[in-house]
């Protein structure tokens, strides 16, 4: 499924990357020992560090140190045993050092992949290019006052890690697709929360097009503030589309920053991009570089967990699942603990279903997750087994399902409550169809004739009189025999 743009002249292309700024889970702040809790009062978690008092001195904290490395390797990336700090300047009221610590020549981590899941169930790798720690910048408020702006700094020198991917990405499903995938490994590892409403995922995208066929990038665009996954979809198309009128009309992209406004959906010019060199980048004096050794990378990746991909491969090799199913189902580790809880001893393909659209769907209409969910995996899998010993059929499940979503109770007692016991009675069962037949003489002669799917109708109407309860493997064998009489 290729993704091109129609122009007068021809096809185009867009080409993408990716530049995702990660806060990292960590207690402590990247150089300081203030906290990184989120929405505490302003300027209640700055410590002298973070605020730029003349003399304080960054001290490396470990534990960043060590999500860094381990985001690295659930990359599948590169890990640089020595990296370097760097001071990237630029002036800016919410930076009171004048300069942010970031690493530049020498990242901690280099050159790594993430596989995309598409919908299809097809899979793509996209390349990652780098990543590196730096701290994040303060917070401007302009919304406290009608003529003043004020600072906070609480989260001024909080640990960021900057995931750049390669221009890899050639659709708007999948810049989409990347996203998801990378705050997926990130939540996994533990790394980062993944949560881009408080902005502790940021995203943004560099956007260039070129005719289909070309080789040579274009001059691309860097359009900011594209803060979720639908708005990173959406921006880039609109990006590309405005690329592509330029060049159809005679004109020329130029390198620049844009910012996307979702209201309108479009991106508008917010400033010309700044090239390196006005950072003047320098080694920060203050910090030696970065040396770690093998045997501390080996430490890390020992205590990795099992990652989305290797877990998708495990539920389709063990489970028996599709690419499509497997993939839903390892998106979030929440999720396929729920699954597997659910699976073990039982039919998994039969788990899989009543996840991915029973319970999914009474979970979207809650707006809720399986951490949250009204039912356990425990309760979920009792179900099944109701029905699995023939006590409910497959139709009452569902009934049951509803009831447990309402009312958290467990299934068997609903289904003693209401009575919803199969009905599995030959006699029983039989005396129905007796009856049923002898009501409609005539839909029973057409059946003799040869017409089989009066059959289907004669089971509707058993089941209709016994309130879903027969069991429907009798009733068909039932109606068979006492059809031919
Ligand atoms: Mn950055």
């Amino acid at each position: 499924m290729t993704y091109v743009i129609q122009g007068e002249s021809g096809d185009w292309e867009m080409v993408v990357g990716l530049e995702v700024h990660a806060q990292v889970i960590s207690r402590a702040k990247l150089f300081s020992g203030a906290a990184t809790d989120f929405g505490g009062e302003p300027n209640s978690q700055v410590s002298l560090v973070d605020a730029g008092m003349p003399g304080m001195l960054p001290v490396i904290n470990d534990a960043c140190v060590e999500q860094a490395v381990r985001t690295g390797l659930g990359l599948k990336a590169k890990i640089n045993l020595r990296s370097v700090f760097e001071r990237k300047n630029y002036f800016y009221a919410d930076l009171p050092q004048g300069y942010q610590i970031s690493q530049y020549q020498h990242p901690i981590v280099g050159e790594g992949t993430v596989v995309l899941d598409l919908a299809d169930g097809s899979t793509r790798e996209v390349g990652i290019e780098r990543l590196h720690l730096e701290q994040d910048a303060g917070k401007s408020l302009h919304d406290q006052d009608p003529k003043r702006t004020f600072i906070d700094l609480n989260r001024s020198g909080v640990a960021l890690m900057e995931i750049v991917s390669a221009p890899d990405i050639r659709s708007p499903e999948e810049a989409g697709a990347y996203l998801r995938k990378l705050r997926s490994i990130l939540r996994y590892l533990g790394t980062c929360d993944g949560n881009m409403e408080q902005g502790s995922l940021r995203c943004d995208a560099n956007v260039s097009v070129r005719k289909v066929g070309e080789t040579e990038l274009r001059t691309r665009t860097e359009v900011k503030n594209v803060n979720s996954v639908r708005f990173v979809m959406q921006a880039v198309e609109h990006e590309a589309e405005r690329q592509v009128d330029v060049y159809e009309s005679g004109g020329q992209v130029v390198q620049e920053t844009r910012l996307y406004d979702a209201d309108k959906g479009e991106t508008r010019p917010m400033r010309a991009k700044e090239f390196a060199h006005d950072y003047r980048y320098f080694p920060d004096p203050d910090l030696l570089p970065l040396e770690l050794d093998e045997a501390y990378v080996e430490r890390v990746r020992a205590g990795l967990p099992e990652l989305p991909d290797a877990k998708k491969s495990r539920f389709m090799a063990d489970y028996g699942l599709s690419a499509a199913d497997a993939g839903q189902l390892v998106a979030e580790r929440e999720t396929a603990e729920y699954f597997e809880r659910v699976a073990r001893g039982r039919d998994p393909k039969q788990a899989a279903n009543w996840v991915l659209s029973t319970l999914f769907g009474a979970l979207n209409r809650l707006g809720r997750t399986v951490t949250d969910s009204p039912v356990s995996a425990e309760a979920l899998g009792a179900l099944i087994d109701l029905v699995g010993d023939g006590t409910i059929s497959g139709r009452i499940a569902k009934e049951v399902f509803d009831d447990m979503v309402k009312t958290g109770r467990d299934p068997a007692a609903i289904v003693a409550d209401k009575g919803l016991e199969q009905v599995s009675d030959g006699d029983a069962i039989g005396a129905e169809v007796d009856k049923i037949i002898a009501a409609n003489p005539a839909q029973a002669e057409q059946f003799r004739g040869g017409n089989e799917k009066v059959l289907g109708w004669f089971v509707g109407q058993i089941m209709k009189a016994t309130r879903g309860k027969a069991n429907p493997q009798m009733v068909n064998q039932l109606l068979r025999e006492k059809l031919k009489g």
